[in-house]
């Protein structure tokens, strides 16, 4: 300790960190409904798995609700960026609501995969967790022909109807060097698995977690922002206690614990895919207050994807201008 002071703490930001191209679709979406159509809006879950961005479309108007069956007649229902199963939607048919699909394209992409290999008389393993929304929607493509995965040993006790018709899929958020194990577990017990030609694990989701990695093993403590409902923000908080380095989830910067900050020279600070950028600016700010501090950025990589509007909200922002 220097008499004269402390060392300005440094801040590592890892790059790409926060929204992903998924995330602000679907958060437009609801953004463009509410616009056109007049509040109430229904979203049928979170739209995106973090609680300050679900509250402020709360507040202008968004009513979140889990089932189709809490939307009224004729409402308007926005699909989460999770994704839904096809029950759900032959369900909102039926009930004649207006529908604006809010399912990220890549969901979507995982969605088609497993219509087209159960009806080639695959038994589909979907690696993922169990509970998550956009694993009900996955599964829900074809019930008989899906089976769920959640460990490595589930794999290795698996029994198939024909273990020569056997393919995969991943939960989009998935870590990319724990799905390698379970791909390993797959290829030993199935010589004949038929491999997905691309990868699920979503572009923003390995791009957080290799950003991640390259400034791990810096900090001293890593700050994710993010919900504990979102999946890929957890995964980061995981890899970094993996590579050794403490590492918290936090929802907003009033969750920072100061004792966490007890001798830690370096932080290294990241965001989930749900979480909006801002949030990451309030944590700066608050780190700032608790002390001197400088802040670097490391960007392995510069994310270019975007993806459209569904055409049902597209002329919407021309039309209010
Ligand atoms: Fe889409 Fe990936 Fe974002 Fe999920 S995390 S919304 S799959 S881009």
């Amino acid at each position: 300790e220097h008499a004269e002071g402390q060392e300005p703490r440094r801040i590592l930001l890892a790059g790409p960190r926060s929204f992903c191209a998924g995330v602000e679709r679907a958060i437009e979406i609801v953004e463009r409904a509410l616009a056109s159509r007049g509040a109430p809006v229904y979203v049928r879950k979170q739209i995106v798995h973090n609680a300050y961005v679900v509250d402020d479309l709360a507040r202008r108007g968004a009513v979140f609700v889990e089932e189709l069956d809490e939307v009224p007649d004729g409402a308007t229902v926005v699909f989460s960026a999770h994704g839904v199963s096809p029950a759900v939607r032959a369900e909102a048919e039926r009930r004649g609501l207006d529908v604006i699909d809010g399912t990220c394209p890549l969901v979507s992409k995982v969605h088609a995969k497993a219509r087209r290999y159960a009806a080639r008389g695959d038994t589909v393993v979907l690696i993922g967790h169990a509970g998550h929304e956009e694993v009900e929607g996955t599964l829900g493509e074809a019930p008989e022909s899906m089976v769920l995965v959640e460990t490595v040993d589930q794999i290795r006790e698996l029994s198939v109807p024909d273990p020569e018709r056997v393919s995969y899929l991943t939960q989009t958020t998935l870590a990319v060097d724990e799905t390698a194990e379970f791909v390993d577990a797959l290829r030993e017990k199935f010589p004949l698995l038929h491999e997905p030609p691309s990868e699920d694990i979503c572009y923003a989701t390995t791009n957080r977690q290799h950003a991640l990695n390259a400034i791990v093993a810096e900090a001293d403590l890593v700050l994710v922002v993010g919900s504990p409902n979102s999946s890929n923000s957890v995964r980061l908080v995981e890899l970094s206690r993996r590579q050794g380095t403490p590492a918290h989830l936090i929802d907003r910067a009033g969750d920072i614990d100061p004792a966490w900050l007890d001798g830690v020279r370096t932080v290294g600070l990241t965001a989930g895919a749900s979480a909006p950028p801002a949030l990451v600016t309030e944590v700066v700010t608050a780190l700032g207050e608790l002390g001197p501090v400088t802040v670097e950025e490391r960007e392995v990589t510069r994310e270019t994807t975007h993806f459209e509007l569904p055409w049902v909200v597209r002329g919407t922002a021309e039309q209010s201008t």
